[in-house]
């Protein structure tokens, strides 16, 4: 599988990144924030075959994009029941009083919950459920090319922020275990700042060291 990550008009967003199935040409985005020049721009050139739009959580910075996205494109939208209402409500989203143009309401297409598998042309990605940032917050894990989407649960050094209406730093503790469990290292592409790796965060990051372990 291809991974290319998309930088999006503005830091504010998270970062999103393009999958490719190179056997099929299937392709899925990964936390779209914006919908605007840019991704129009890749998909375009590259003459992508968008199946999926995979949410992490259902915050603005990760899905601002995905109405814009959904309707051009015809793509699923991937999100966990838990945050589905999210795409719905400004309010849960947070995008309101936080962004000058909430989101338009979208409907998710496939709820997953832990343990799902999503097939992108030859590609296994599978769902791990871990609410603390929000509660229905997942990881997207591609075994085969041993990498993390790890949304706004874990970051390079720290982990999500447990202070909104539905986080839950007793949660948070708790999907940073079940990570932190996995065997072996794998890439790490969070939502926000740079790339890590699972092993790197095992024994580095402060906040696994302080509240995990
Ligand atoms: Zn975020
Ligand atoms: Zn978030």
């Amino acid at each position: 599988m291809k991974i290319t990550q998309i930088q999006l008009e503005h830091e504010i967003f998270a970062n999103c990144y393009l999958l490719v199935d190179e056997a099929t040409n299937q392709a899925a985005i990964v936390d779209p924030g914006w919908y605007g020049d840019i991704i129009k721009d890749v998909l375009a050139k590259k003459n992508i075959n968008l199946h999926y739009i995979l949410l992490t959580h259902g915050h603005f910075d990760h899905v601002s994009g995905v109405y814009g996205l959904q309707k051009d494109t015809g793509a699923a939208v991937v999100i966990h029941n838990c945050d589905r209402e999210h795409l719905l409500d400004p309010k849960k989203s947070l995008a309101e009083g936080n962004f000058p143009e909430p989101h338009q309401p979208v409907s998710a297409d496939i709820i997953v919950e832990d343990g799902d598998i999503i097939m992108l042309g030859e590609t296994e990605i599978k769902v791990m459920s871990t609410p603390g940032h929000t509660n229905g917050s997942v990881c997207y894990i591609v075994e085969k090319d041993r990498v993390i989407f790890s949304g706004d649960t874990l970051f390079c050094m720290t982990a999500g922020r447990t202070d909104f209406f539905d986080g839950s730093e007793e949660k948070m503790i708790n999907s940073l275990k079940k990570l932190v469990a996995l065997d072996g290292d794998y890439r790490v592409l969070p939502g926000h700042n740079r790339e890590t790796t699972l092993e790197r965060e095992r024994t580095r990051n402060w906040y696994i060291r302080r509240m995990v372990k």
